[in-house]
C-alpha cells in the first residue's frame, strides 16, 4: 500500500489519541481532555465542518425539543439561549463558539473519514485506516460519531423516477425555493412536526403522508427576553439551578415515559389527546391523528403549531399507504395520484444498532461487526467493549435517553473515559478492556430490565427497536441512576497488561 504514510513519530510520553466525529460528544472530549492538560489527540471528521447532527439539520424550523439549558454542556453554559427550545442555526453556533474557545480547531482533521481500525494486540495501538487509505495510529481510540446522523431512505417503488425535487429532512436542499410549490412531506415523527408548520404557509400546496399518528405534546416555548439572559450572565447559578429543576422535573417523568404501564401512560395519553382535540375540530381528521400505540412507545413528540397547521386549507393529511412513487408525484394505494413539485423524506435516521459504525478489528482479530451482527450492539456502560482494548464509546449502545437529555449521558461518558485515561497513563498500561463477564452481565440486566420498558411493550415500531425487536439504543431507567453507576473507571472491571518499556512509537497527527 504505497499511499499508506505514517505521520511523525511521537514517544510513547505523548500518548496518541483519536477521537471520531466532532459534534457534541467529540467536542465535549475534546474539552476535557486539553482541561487535564492532555494536547496529544486528533478529531477525525468526515465532513468539513463540526457539529454533527446539528450542522446537518438545516431543514426549517429544526430546534431542539429538550431545553436548551439542559440540552448543552453544564460546563459551558450559554446565558443567551433565544428561546426555551434552542434553533438548529444557535446549537451550531454554540458548538463552533466551544470548540473556538478551548481552541480545537487545530486538533480536527476534517474530510477525514475513517473506514477501519485495527488492534495490535503486541504494541498495545490502535492502527486506523482513513478513506485516502493513510494509517494513523493511537494508544486510546474514542467514538463519538452519534447515532441520529445518516438519513434513511424509504425503499418505496419508483423513488428513483421522481423528476422534481426530492431532500432528506437532513440534507435539505437550501438553495431549493419552495414558495408557491406542491410539496409532499413522507412521515410525520420528530422533523416531520418541525417542518411542516414552517414550509406550509409558504407552499401552494402540502401533501402530509402519515403512516403512524404521533402522540404530541404541547411544547409551551417562549422567547427568553433581553432582561433575562443579561440576569443569567450575571448570576451563572441561577442558570444552573434553573439547568437542576430541568433535570429533576425530566427524572421525575422518567417512570411515565418508560415503564410498560398502561396507567401510567393514560394521563399522559389524556393530557396529548386534550393537545389534539384543542387544535382539531374536525373529527374525521382528529380520528386520522389519534395515536393507537402507548405513549411514550415511540419518542414523545412536542409542538404548539404542528396540529394548527394539519388543518389549514393549503393541507392534506393522507393516510392511504403509498403504492408508489412517479415521475411527477406519489400513487396511494387508493389509487390516487398526488401531483408535486416536491418530495421531502421526513423519514428518520438509520440507526445500525446492529453493526459497527465502520470495519474495527480486536484483539485475535475479532470483528465488532460480525459480533454485533448476531444480537445487536453491547459494550459495557455503553462504553467499553470486551476484545477492544483502549476503544471507547460515547453514546453508544443503550445510552439514549427516552426522557431527559442526552448530553446528561455524554458529560457521564466522557467523564468515565478519562479516568480511563488517566488510570492507563498512571499505572503504565498497555491496555485496559473490559472483562467479557462484567459487560455480559451488566447487558443481561439491561435486556432483563427492556421487557418491562413501553418501547417494546407498547405496540409501535421506533427507531429504537433492531430488526428483531430488541432495544439497543436506549437506557431503561433514570439518568442519575446510569451516572452514578458511571461515575468511576474501576480497573478491577478490566482485563489489563502492563505497558513494555517505553518505546518510540509511531503516533497520529496530534496537533498540540
Ligand atoms: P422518525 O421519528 O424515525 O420518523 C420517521 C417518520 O417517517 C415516521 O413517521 C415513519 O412512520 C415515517 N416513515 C419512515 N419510512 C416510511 C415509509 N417508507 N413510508 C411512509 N412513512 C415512512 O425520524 P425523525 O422525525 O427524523 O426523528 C428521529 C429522531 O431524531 C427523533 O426521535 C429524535 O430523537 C431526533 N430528532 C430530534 C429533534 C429535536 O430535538 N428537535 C428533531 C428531529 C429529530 P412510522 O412511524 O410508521 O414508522
Amino acid at each position: 500500500m504505497s499511499n499508506i504514510h505514517h505521520i511523525k513519530q511521537h514517544t510513547s510520553e505523548e500518548f496518541p489519541i483519536v477521537i471520531i466525529g466532532c459534534g457534541f460528544g467529540g467536542i465535549g472530549m475534546g474539552i476535557k481532555l486539553r482541561e487535564a492538560g492532555i494536547h496529544s489527540f486528533t478529531i477525525f471528521e468526515r465532513a468539513d465542518e463540526v457539529g454533527g447532527t446539528w450542522r446537518d439539520n438545516t431543514y426549517p424550523g429544526c430546534a431542539c425539543d429538550v431545553p436548551s439549558y439542559v440540552y448543552s454542556f453544564s460546563f459551558e453554559p450559554n446565558p443567551n439561549w433565544s428561546n426555551i427550545f434552542g434553533q438548529q442555526q444557535e446549537i451550531q453556533q454554540y458548538l463552533l463558539d466551544c470548540v473556538a474557545k478551548h481552541q480545537l480547531r487545530s486538533h480536527i482533521r476534517f474530510n477525514t473519514a475513517v473506514v477501519k481500525a485495527e488492534f495490535n494486540d503486541e504494541e498495545g495501538i490502535w492502527n486506523l485506516t482513513t478513506e485516502s487509505g493513510e494509517i494513523h495510529q493511537a494508544r486510546v481510540v474514542i467514538t463519538a460519531v452519534g447515532g441520529l446522523t445518516d438519513p434513511a431512505l424509504p425503499d418505496i417503488t419508483g423513488i428513483n423516477d421522481f423528476k422534481g425535487e426530492m431532500f432528506h429532512t437532513a440534507r435539505w436542499n437550501n438553495d431549493y425555493d419552495y414558495g408557491n410549490k406542491r410539496v409532499a412531506v413522507i412521515g410525520t415523527g420528530c422533523s416531520a412536526v418541525q417542518v411542516i408548520p414552517s414550509i406550509q404557509p409558504d407552499v401552494a400546496h402540502l401533501d402530509v403522508f402519515q403512516r403512524t399518528p404521533a402522540w404530541i405534546m404541547p411544547r409551551h416555548d417562549f422567547t427568553i427576553s433581553q432582561k433575562f439572559k443579561s440576569f443569567l450572565a450575571k448570576y451563572p447559578k441561577v442558570q444552573s439551578a434553573i439547568r437542576g429543576v430541568l433535570y429533576w422535573g425530566s427524572e421525575s417523568l422518567a417512570p411515565f415515559l418508560i415503564l410498560d404501564s398502561k396507567w401510567l401512560s393514560k394521563p399522559f395519553e389524556a393530557l396529548a389527546y386534550r393537545n389534539l382535540t384543542k387544535h382539531v375540530e374536525d373529527p374525521e381528521l382528529r380520528q386520522k391523528l389519534t395515536p393507537h400505540f402507548q405513549f411514550g412507545c415511540k419518542r414523545m413528540i412536542v409542538s404548539d403549531d404542528y396540529y394548527p397547521a394539519l388543518t389549514q386549507e393549503n393541507v392534506a393529511l393522507i393516510t392511504s399507504p403509498i403504492e408508489r412513487i412517479t415521475e411527477d408525484g406519489i400513487v396511494t394505494k387508493d389509487g390516487v395520484h398526488h401531483a408535486l413539485d416536491c418530495i421531502v423524506l421526513a423519514t428518520g435516521f438509520d440507526l445500525s444498532l446492529a453493526a459497527s459504525p465502520f470495519e474495527i478489528q480486536g484483539r485475535d482479530q475479532r470483528s465488532l461487526n460480525d459480533e454485533w451482527s448476531v444480537d445487536g450492539a453491547y459494550a459495557y456502560k455503553g462504553v467499553s467493549i470486551a476484545g477492544y482494548p483502549n476503544w471507547f464509546s460515547i453514546m453508544g449502545p443503550n445510552t439514549g435517553p427516552g426522557h431527559t437529555s442526552v448530553l446528561i449521558y455524554t458529560e457521564a461518558q466522557i467523564n468515565y473515559i478519562m479516568g480511563g485515561i488517566q488510570t492507563l497513563k498512571t499505572q503504565n498500561l498497555k491496555y485496559v478492556d473490559v472483562r467479557q463477564d462484567v459487560m455480559d452481565e451488566y447487558n443481561r440486566n439491561i435486556q432483563k430490565r427492556m421487557k418491562h420498558t413501553v418501547w417494546t411493550g407498547g405496540s409501535c415500531v421506533s427507531w429504537y427497536l433492531n430488526a428483531d425487536g430488541s432495544n439497543h439504543a436506549l437506557y431503561p431507567g433514570f439518568a442519575t441512576e446510569y451516572c452514578h453507576g458511571i461515575k468511576q473507571f474501576k480497573l478491577n472491571e478490566y482485563e489489563t497488561t502492563l505497558y513494555p518499556q517505553v518505546q518510540d512509537l509511531p503516533a497520529t497527527s496530534a496537533a498540540g
